[in-house]
């Protein structure tokens, strides 16, 4: 009897020790780094394995790696990524942490606004919407190609739904429309690391490959609300 309690209690240290030696689970409260939803080199011609080998495998891990850093004496751990971006959202003392949670959340955004063989014209109701919105897909273009080669320095362009009507929005650095209440249907990066690779100074020529090869419009009519 006494034996049988003893193999029983060792068992189960060895299950807590091999348990608590499992260093590799994500800490509790942080947030992850999503999958990229193709591989790599899915997206080449238009945008090189070698960019996206950078853009997500560098620059996106840097900044929910970051975030997590941040969060650690933040009374802002254990929330949504949402969560975080609207809490921080505008406040100076969490500028780091709004700067890095939106960057993280853009750059998922930005992964699943394209596809392989995506891009040209969509259909249905949000080809509806954009000829009610814009007047047509080309002017719709025009404008997006417009507004993401106007921008600034580094940001985004965006195709949001303001109500019933679809708008076109840049923001600057890490800002997003989700801190400003409004609903994102696709957007493309506009900083120079998402393009100077292939694309050098073009920035035009990116934006416009973007629309004609791989927007997705799939994703776009489904976060239509
Ligand atoms: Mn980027």
């Amino acid at each position: 009897m006494k034996k049988i309690f003893l193999a029983a209690a060792v068992a189960s240290i060895a299950s807590v020790i091999s348990f608590s030696g499992f260093s590799d689970a994500p800490a509790v409260g942080a947030i992850e780094l999503p999958k990229l939803p193709y591989g790599e080199n899915a997206l080449e011609p238009v945008i090189s394995a070698k960019t996206m080998g950078f853009h997500y495998g560098k620059h996106h891990k840097a900044y929910v790696d970051k975030l997590n850093s941040l969060l650690k004496d933040s009374p802002l751990k254990g929330k949504s990524l949402e969560g975080i971006i609207v809490a921080s959202a505008g406040k100076e003392d969490m500028a780091g942490i709004f700067n890095n949670a939106a960057q993280a959340w853009n750059h998922s955004f930005f992964w699943k606004s394209m596809k392989p063989a995506g891009g040209g014209e969509p259909r249905g109701k949000l080809l509806e919407l954009i000829n009610k919105s814009f007047g047509s897909y080309a002017e719709f273009k025009k404008q997006f190609a417009d507004a993401g080669a106007a921008q600034f320095g580094s940001g985004w362009g965006w195709l949001v739904q303001d109500g019933d009507k679809l708008k076109i929005m840049k923001t600057s650095n890490a800002d997003t429309p989700i801190a400003h209440n409004l609903n994102p249907l696709i957007t493309c990066d506009v900083w120079e690391h998402a393009y100077y690779l292939d694309y050098q100074n073009r920035r035009g020529d990116f934006i416009n490959a973007f629309l004609d090869k791989l927007v997705n419009w799939d994703f776009a009519e489904a976060n239509l609300k």
